[in-house]
């Protein structure tokens, strides 16, 4: 089978549980990341990992990234974990583990035969955004002046096999134009998709004009039941690489804006409070919404609630409003 070798890497990844700071991602980063280059925060951290290989002359500027992290949690000292493969060559761990990783252990790959194969464009594999896109939020805070020269930032880290992401949490990404350009380029079922979570490339829409987000083949992510359709993947990296992106007029069409606090409880102008968004999330959306988000935005978001209690204290009545909750059902 053509793909076999394909399969192996992959699967040679994906059996890493990396959560952030553990073991297993520093054996991953020593194994798989040696010809890439650590970023460090003003701190001291490292935040990301880069290798560059843009062509000059080329048509575009773009950046591609992925997450080393996965959603692996307990049993620091565990490495690794055992990685199946059925008869449709679809992989899966089995249930006493906590997740496939193939969020985002496929997107990781599909950049590291992307540099194999001398594809144009800057790669950034980035730390911690399961814990809330640690490593990416700082990169855009510290390295803003390098981000504002990107005309694209494309993480691999969508599940499913469909979409090219134009809007994180509501708010617009990339232009239509370039989601379509995207699609085409990426063939198969792709297509422009407007209901996006949030992933690295959000943290870049004040910087960086074109930002989304490009389904990998995973679903079901951050649970023992993830599978990755392997199949899927390798043709998605084999339909990357035949194109040469640094000839390529990927449109730019969106002007990077400043992010707005989505957070803040305070009145939108319907007059809605989203903090009822809260009441009605269930346990574990609540949980996955505050592992993605800042300590920041957390923090913030407990100021405005205390002062919306205090108000309420004085008023004599806390009051409600029905509010549509976040979709929390996808995640990346
Ligand atoms: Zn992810």
């Amino acid at each position: 089978m053509k793909n076999t070798q394909d399969v192996e890497n992959i699967i040679e990844i994906l059996a890493y549980r990396r959560e952030h700071t553990s073991k297993g991602e520093q054996y991953f980063i020593d194994r798989f990341l040696s010809h890439t280059t650590p970023i460090l925060s003003k701190t001291g951290e490292v935040i990301a990992y880069k290798y560059s290989n843009y062509k000059p002359g080329a048509k575009n500027n773009v950046l591609w990234t992925s997450h080393i992290d996965t959603m692996h949690h307990g049993k620091p000292d565990q490495i690794s974990q055992e990685v199946y493969v059925d008869s449709f060559n679809i992989a899966f761990v089995n249930s006493t583990e906590d997740c496939l990783g193939s969020d985002d252990g496929s997107g990781v790959w599909i950049m590291l035969e992307m540099i194999k194969a001398d594809v144009h464009g800057t790669y950034m594999f980035f730390r911690g955004e399961e814990k809330g896109c640690i490593g990416s939020r700082a990169f855009a805070e510290e390295y803003a002046d390098e981000l504002k020269t990107y005309t694209h930032a494309i993480a691999f880290d969508r599940k499913g096999k469909t979409d090219v992401i134009t809007h994180q949490q509501s708010s617009r990404c990339c232009s239509d134009k370039f989601a379509k350009k995207m699609s085409t380029l990426l063939g198969g079922s792709f297509s422009p998709c407007d209901s996006g979570v949030y992933t690295d490339t959000a943290e870049f829409t004040h910087l960086v004009p074109e930002c989304t987000n490009i389904a990998v083949g995973y679903i079901d992510q951050h649970t023992s039941k993830e599978t990755q359709d392997l199949d899927f993947l390798v043709a998605l990296k084999d339909q990357i690489i035949q194109h040469q992106w640094e000839d390529i007029e990927l449109p730019v069409e969106r002007k990077p804006e400043a992010k707005q606090d989505r957070y803040s409880i305070w009145e939108d102008d319907y007059g809605y409070s989203p903090y009822d968004n809260f009441i009605l999330m269930s346990d574990s959306q609540r949980l996955t919404w505050v592992t993605k988000q800042s300590p920041l935005v957390i923090s913030d978001l407990i100021k405005d609630l205390a002062t919306e209690l205090s108000y309420a204290y004085e008023d004599g009545a806390l009051y409600s409003s029905s509010y549509a909750p976040f979709d929390l059902d996808t995640k990346e």
